[in-house]
């Protein structure tokens, strides 16, 4: 015992109560820093539950903890789900694959994340964003997971509106772009962008189209007056429709029905037009003489029966004012009797012209050349032409056009567009006639320099009777296209107003 008392150093007594001081003030401190973080914890933990959707569960993902947080987008009791296994939420959107990944990465201890659509109790679903994290035993095998979750059901729910409208958007984009003819102007009408029809029927490619003003496909038909209502109404934010006829790059014209939409910026200006177009150059060349035809039945109707009650009356008093004329001495009464002549003239015509409209078929075709036809007509008209100053040319292409025709009554087309054209032009000008083979089809135009036909007198054209001439009777173009017609042909007109009219007659060529 001595000894041992003997062997307590001093010094080493010292050290010893030096080391248990050391001891007791760093238990203290220990603690005390314990206490801090424990109170971190307790904020942290505060916060979480606040903000988050917290979950605890054992390995099994069975569950041992869940926040008010939980509960509420739950729509379960918390008794409900304490001791429940997780999948208890599970909607079965994801595919079973999913879970697995997501079992591995924590089972290995590892943090996983991701987007999870879960099942609340009445059915309904709700996604979460969810990190859950493993914590780990001594083994390091996971002991306890912690999952926190953020709700994300308005996220995606705009996600998917957003990827549906985006879709709707595309496809509507899709159809526009496959059905009609597209250009984005900025707002002076340069052209930003066109698509592949654009390009198609313009014949211009997209690199020589962007930068260009739209005015480039300008066909010059329509007034300014057009144009200006077109540029106020779209500058002024509103949608214009309309139809336009266009010039391609080879002359060529097109006609499309127009839809333009303005883009308004911030400060209720445009800032950019987007053009819709469809392409109606057919329905533009047929539409004429379709309309013309329903009207053309009914009347040659009724000229059939009028025209033969006419005749017979009119050559007896043809024949009778003539007989009067042969012994009358009175100057002024012969010339009434003149006029009577020149009046029962006119009204025969009518009837000349009744007569061919009550026949629905040429009577007889016969193969013919219709260059010698043209050129026939022309000398014809050739003194009234040079009277009134006007020059007619001829442009033909080929020695020969043959045709199946009527010859007396195409000659009587002819001279019916001809002296049209001469009586357009009252202060002279000139007639070209071309005729070419084109397409297997004979195409016969007849151009003039004249005063034109303005875009709403269109319509008229060629019905019954209408005439714009003091001394017209409005039945040569009418039945000009009953001729045509029955030749199996087709008409159609250009005109621009005060730069001239094209009649453009094309006729079955005689496939060789
Ligand atoms: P008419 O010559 O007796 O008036 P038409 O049937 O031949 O009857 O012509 C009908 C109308 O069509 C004319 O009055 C005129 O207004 C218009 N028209 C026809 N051809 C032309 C043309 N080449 N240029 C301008 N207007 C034309
Ligand atoms: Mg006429």
């Amino acid at each position: 015992m001595t000894q041992i008392i003997e062997s307590f150093n001093p010094i080493l007594i010292f050290v010893g109560i030096v080391i248990l001081i050391g001891l007791i003030t760093s238990s203290i401190l220990i603690r005390k820093r314990l206490e801090a973080s424990d109170s971190h914890l307790h904020d942290v933990q505060a916060a979480l539950d606040e903000s988050s959707i917290v979950a605890i569960t054992d390995p099994k993902g069975i569950i041992t903890y869940v926040n008010d947080k939980f509960v509420e987008i739950s729509k379960y009791e918390e008794y409900e789900l304490l001791g429940k296994n997780h999948h208890i939420l599970n909607s079965g959107y994801h595919p079973p694959e999913f879970f697995r990944q997501l079992w591995k990465t924590i089972g290995s201890g590892e943090i996983w994340k991701g987007e999870i659509r879960n099942k609340a109790k009445d059915g309904s679903f709700y996604w979460v964003e969810t990190t859950i994290v493993p914590f780990l035993n001594k083994k390091n095998k996971p002991y306890q997971y912690v999952s926190i979750r953020t709700d994300i059901s308005a996220l995606k729910t705009a996600e998917a509106n957003l990827k549906n409208s985006l879709k709707e958007v595309n496809d509507i984009k899709f159809a526009l772009d496959q059905s009609s003819i597209i250009a984005f102007t900025d707002e002076k009408g340069i052209i930003t962008n066109v698509n592949e029809r654009f390009c198609e029927i313009s014949q211009y490619s997209r690199e020589e189209l962007i930068g260009q003003n739209h005015s480039l496909l300008n066909s010059n038909l329509h007034s300014k007056e057009f144009f200006k209502n077109l540029w106020k109404t779209i500058g002024s934010g509103e949608v214009w429709k309309g139809e336009i006829r266009n010039k391609a790059k080879d002359g060529s014209y097109y006609w499309v029905h127009t839809t333009i939409v303005p883009f308004m910026n911030a400060n209720g200006k445009p800032y950019q037009y987007l053009a819709i177009r469809n392409d109606i150059t057919e329905r533009k060349k047929t539409e004429e003489v379709l309309h013309r035809q329903d009207k053309l039945a009914a009347v040659g109707q009724l000229a059939a029966g009028v025209a033969h009650e006419i005749r017979n009356p009119l050559t007896t008093m043809k024949g009778y004012t003539e007989f009067l004329q042969l012994d009358e001495t009175n100057e002024e009464r012969q010339e009434f009797l003149s006029i009577i002549l020149d009046e029962i003239d006119r009204v025969n015509n009518i009837v000349e012209d009744f007569m061919v409209l009550a026949k629905p078929k040429a009577a007889e075709l016969e193969e013919r050349d219709i260059i010698p036809i043209i050129k026939n007509v022309i000398s014809f008209l050739e003194f009234e032409a040079r009277k009134r100053d006007v020059k007619i040319r001829f442009e033909y292409e080929g020695d020969i056009i043959q045709i199946e025709c009527d010859e007396n009554r195409l000659k009587q087309v002819f001279l019916n567009f001809i002296k049209n054209g001469i009586e357009a032009m009252p202060d002279g000008g000139y007639i070209t006639v071309r005729a070419a083979i084109i397409n297997n089809q004979v195409q016969i135009a007849i151009q003039d320099t004249g005063v034109g036909i303005p875009q709403e007198k269109l319509k008229n054209i060629g019905e019954p009777f209408f005439t714009t001439k003091k001394n017209g009777n409005g039945l040569g173009l009418m039945v000009s296209f009953k001729i045509i017609e029955s030749h199996n042909g087709k008409v159609f007109i250009e005109s621009e107003l005060n730069k001239g009219t094209t009649f453009n007659i094309v006729l079955p060529a005689r496939s060789a």
